[in-house]
């Protein structure tokens, strides 16, 4: 699993410029399902079998990012953030300073860094400011004008991601796009897992959408494309087992299995599908955590909008929306398993067949 999470984790996939992220999944699902989609917004869908009412899982592929404004004679890009931003400077919480960048255009990648003057060089005005505007931050590629950058194929609408490495920290692993790279790895092992079998209980499928980090538009036409009965939405899940959130907020944590959630800030999830799940897990010794998220949204709300029940499944991650978003093997895999559970159990069923998926990666 560490190795597929850090393989799709780092790939570059900014909201609007999710390509790599699609490509890399058309080839990896074209390898067992039976039949493999890109639509015209650029989701990928893939039939991995069974028959019965049609499932899909659905995970997102683009990632948050900086969109480059403008570009200095000297050659530093300037940026606005992937949002629309109402408040008109960086909010505390995004972090970018200081990691490596990737700067994403239709010409190729190219490497720099997230930058802003330092104590020894900043002066007047800049040094009495207690917070960061947009124009103190800028990349820097490495090169010395405009010109420099324009014939690198760079300007205004590439996108900017940060980029470190994903690596095992202790228990952990920690990586930039665990949102939602982390979700695409489990539909994939669990695709891979499911494939062949004559006894799911549902019509399989797993899809990739662009753009949920903007309004969740990618989901919002899977139902256009294929009339699915129901939805498990795959998505990074808040923990507050870090010190500073309030446990009585957030009481899930790392580590002890994935998250079903029953509500969040845009939507109330199918209540049918999300006991179910919880029936599953309890038949099977899975483990689970229960919760509500606020300043929270998945693809499952556009899903519901359009018809489709849905249900969200979440793994547990710390530092979600900044560099270093944390998430636990293990949890991964009960994730995995939990839906391969889902599955075979059927829309019907309320015996549970006997799984050995095991919860090694
Ligand atoms: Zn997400």
């Amino acid at each position: 699993m560490f190795a597929l999470v850090k393989e799709l984790s780092e790939l570059a996939g900014p909201t609007g410029h999710e390509d790599a992220v699609q490509d890399w999944l058309e080839r990896r699902w074209s390898g067992f399902a039976t039949d493999v989609r890109r639509t015209r917004v650029n989701n990928i869908l893939a039939r991995v079998g069974g028959s019965g009412p049609l499932l899909v899982l659905v995970a997102h592929a683009d990632e948050i990012c900086l969109m480059v404004k403008s570009v200095t004679d000297d050659g530093f890009l300037h940026l606005w953030p992937y949002y629309r931003d109402q408040l008109g400077k960086p909010p505390r919480w995004f972090t970018p300073l200081n990691q490596p960048a990737l700067v994403v255009s239709s010409s190729g990648n190219v490497p720099g860094i997230f930058a802003t003057a330092s104590g020894h060089v900043v002066g007047g005005q800049n040094s009495q400011k207690d917070q960061f505007e947009w124009n103190d931050w800028f990349v820097d590629i490495g090169v010395r004008s405009r010109d420099d950058v324009e014939s690198l194929g760079i300007g205004p609408g590439a996108r900017v991601i940060w980029n470190p490495e994903t690596r095992r920290i202790g228990r952990n692993i920690t990586g930039k796009a665990m949102d939602d790279r982390a979700a695409l790895a489990i539909a994939t092992a669990a695709g891979e897992l499911l494939a062949g079998r004559d006894d799911l209980g549902y019509e399989v499928w797993l899809a990739s959408t662009v753009q949920e980090e903007n309004g969740l538009l990618g989901a919002a036409s899977l139902a256009d494309e294929i009339s699915f009965d129901c939805a498990i939405a795959l998505d990074v899940g808040l923990t507050g087992d870090i010190p500073g959130p309030d446990k009585r907020d957030f009481p899930s944590r790392l580590g002890a299995g994935p998250i079903i959630v029953y509500q969040d800030a845009s939507c109330h999830y199918s209540r049918r599908l999300t006991d179910k799940l919880l029936g599953i897990a309890k038949a099977e010794e899975i483990p689970v955590q229960r919760a509500v998220f606020q300043n929270y949204g998945s693809d499952g709300a556009a899903l519901i909008r359009r018809g489709v029940e849905t249900a969200l499944v979440t793994y547990p991650t710390r530092y979600t929306h900044s560099p270093i978003e944390t998430v636990d093997e293990t949890d991964l895999q009960y994730t995995v398993n939990l839906l391969a559970a889902f599955v075979l159990t059927g829309d019907q069923g309320s015996d549970v067949p006997s799984m050995n998926t095991g919860t090694n990666s």
